[in-house]
């Protein structure tokens, strides 16, 4: 019963459960270090102790006040109270698989690569150095529509069906019209085929909207290039005391904070448009991305409000 956390000892509810006075019993047996002989004795026969016991039961159906099992104490470490396998809890071994077994996302060699390039690429643009395992996993908080989280999380892992990782029949998936693989970076930033000056022009008339008036790389993705979203990870950090007060800026860090979250769904939703739109174009038999014809719709996109992620 103790090796399998007690799950098969018959429960009567609560109150009138024998559980604490059998695990009570363990503990002395243990404690004492003697043999205990387990005697069946007759009831309301010549057995002074089954006697002894009768009375005391007595006593305290009378006095209304019967002794509470549950007080007993049993001192920790004398038994198990949880399933024990070779006398280690399940709970200890599980957490032991887990971390010897199951790689944690950024520890896998998948992410590694996008890991150097990140911290490399932050360090170029911005002249800090941040701690990936830090901002990676906010990808997850960061207000970008859902779907482009899911993408970045696939890129950032290797996983993103698209380039050398794909394998269907689709050559648009594979190889770009300007004769490049495909990857994540390469239709964000733009190629030679795709003129996306006119929708980049789009982005910044809504950022210049929503931003302080301020220069700074967070607020003009175009200077991030070539890694066009990783900024996103990390701009509250790279945006904090990062711009001096001065007369037309007196609190620079509210400004930039509040305006944040919008900024970052702007962007966010501004690369997934044009993810979703080259996955269409790639996808639809009948769809073609010109970007040029795209504006008066992409401006519209982006003046909705966010939306519940
Ligand atoms: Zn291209």
């Amino acid at each position: 019963m103790e090796r399998d956390g007690w799950g098969d000892f018959p429960r009567t509810g609560q109150s009138a459960s024998s559980l604490p006075l059998f695990k009570h019993f363990l503990f002395l047996l243990r404690s004492h270090g003697g043999r205990v002989e387990f005697v069946k004795a007759k009831a309301h026969g010549d057995d002074v102790w089954n006697n002894r016991a009768d009375s005391l039961a007595n006593e305290g159906q009378v006095s209304g006040q019967p002794y509470d099992l549950w007080s007993l104490v049993t001192p920790d470490g004398w038994i198990d109270h949880e399933p024990v396998l070779a006398h280690q809890p399940l709970s200890y071994l599980t957490k032991l698989i887990v971390r010897d077994m199951v790689p944690a996302p950024l520890t896998c060699w998948k992410a590694s690569p996008f890991c150097d390039r990140w911290v490399v690429s932050m360090a170029r643009i911005f002249e800090v150095y941040l701690d990936v395992d830090t901002y990676v996993p906010l990808v997850w908080k960061i207000n970008i529509p859902l779907g482009f989280k899911k993408t970045l999380w696939r890129e950032m892992h290797q996983a993103q069906a698209i380039g050398h990782w794909y394998r269907g029949k689709h050559e648009l998936m594979r190889t770009c019209p300007c004769g490049c693989e495909l990857s994540l970076d390469h239709i964000l930033m733009g190629c030679v085929r795709y003129n996306l000056s006119g929708l980049e022009r789009v982005l910044h008339d809504r950022l210049r909207e929503i931003s302080p008036s301020v220069w700074h790389k967070s607020l003009h993705p175009d200077s991030w290039k070539p890694s066009p979203w990783y900024p996103l990870l990390a701009l509250k950090r790279v945006e904090q005391n990062s711009v001096k007060p001065s007369k037309s800026l007196l609190k620079p860090n509210e400004a930039f904070s509040k305006s944040r979250s919008a900024r970052e769904w702007v962007i966010g939703l501004y690369f997934w448009t044009l993810w979703k739109w080259r996955m269409a174009e790639a996808n639809k038999p009948n769809f073609r991305f010109l970007p040029a014809r795209q504006e008066n719709n992409l401006r519209e996109i982006l003046a909705k409000e966010p939306q519940d992620n």
